[in-house]
């Protein structure tokens, strides 16, 4: 009896573990898994029909992919980024399509800086994570937190949603005066001025972070609540698979 009650306090505590790790969606991670070990992915490394391209559905959203260029929290390319091309599935792409009509209708237009991530960008985030050297980007990115923590504090882990081709990180774009809106921060900035409800921001910025956010979510997406320009779409269609092609 006693060995049974010790049983399901393990089973209850390890339930907990699993649940603690899937909660945390970041975006340069997307999971804390501390020891998530690359080589349990169920990767596929050529892209399936029904994942597609967003600019061809959308023709009027801007794209501008972050990891392509040096304007990231690397300051350099990353591996896998040859195009500034973004994927999705297409249920993905088609509730985008409608965030995008909407927005129009307000002087507004998405800007997406990342969608589908190959995994061999996040094995490239890691590795970038354990040179304790390169540092260049410390004072735009991430002036709070050390280097060293950033995988344990969970901003860079071994696998990422964007892998799994239905999550992107966007933003609003101006079409009155062509510019990018000031959200508070800039996009991958790794600390709390990020979390989408940080009180720090003026009152312009909130209005703009819940309108991306109640958009968003009104067409299917879900925010991360620690990242103002990350959503997942709900109900995904590969909850389980990680791909590994180009973007090209
Ligand atoms: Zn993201």
């Amino acid at each position: 009896m006693l060995l049974l009650k010790y049983l399901k306090r393990l089973t209850i505590s390890i339930i907990g573990l699993v649940s603690v790790s899937m909660g945390s969606i970041s975006c340069v991670s997307s999971m804390k898994g501390k020891g998530t070990s690359p080589s349990n992915l169920n990767l596929v490394s050529v892209r399936p029909p029904d994942i597609v391209l967003i600019q061809e559905v959308i023709p009027r959203v801007r794209v501008d992919l972050m990891y392509l260029g040096s304007q990231n929290f690397l300051g350099r390319p990353v591996v896998g980024y040859k195009k500034n091309r973004g994927y999705l599935t297409k249920p993905a792409v088609d509730a985008l399509a409608r965030v995008q009509n909407i927005l129009e209708r307000q002087g507004y237009s998405l800007l997406i800086r990342d969608a589908y991530r190959p995994q061999k960008a996040v094995h490239d985030f890691v590795r970038w994570s354990e040179d304790s050297s390169d540092n260049k980007m410390k004072a735009q990115y991430y002036p709070d937190i050390p280097k060293q923590e950033l995988f344990e504090r969970g901003y860079i882990a071994r696998k990422s949603g964007h892998s799994r081709g239905s999550t992107v990180d966007l933003t609003l774009w101006d079409l009155k005066n062509s510019k990018e809106v000031d959200m508070g921060t800039i996009l991958d900035f790794l600390g709390e001025q990020s979390h989408t409800d940080w009180i720090g921001t003026t009152s312009e910025q909130r209005v703009h972070r819940q309108l991306l956010k109640q958009t968003m979510e009104a067409q299917g997406f879900k925010n991360y609540s620690q990242e103002w320009w990350h959503f997942t779409l709900e109900g995904e269609p590969y909850p389980q698979t990680y791909f590994d092609f180009d973007v090209e």
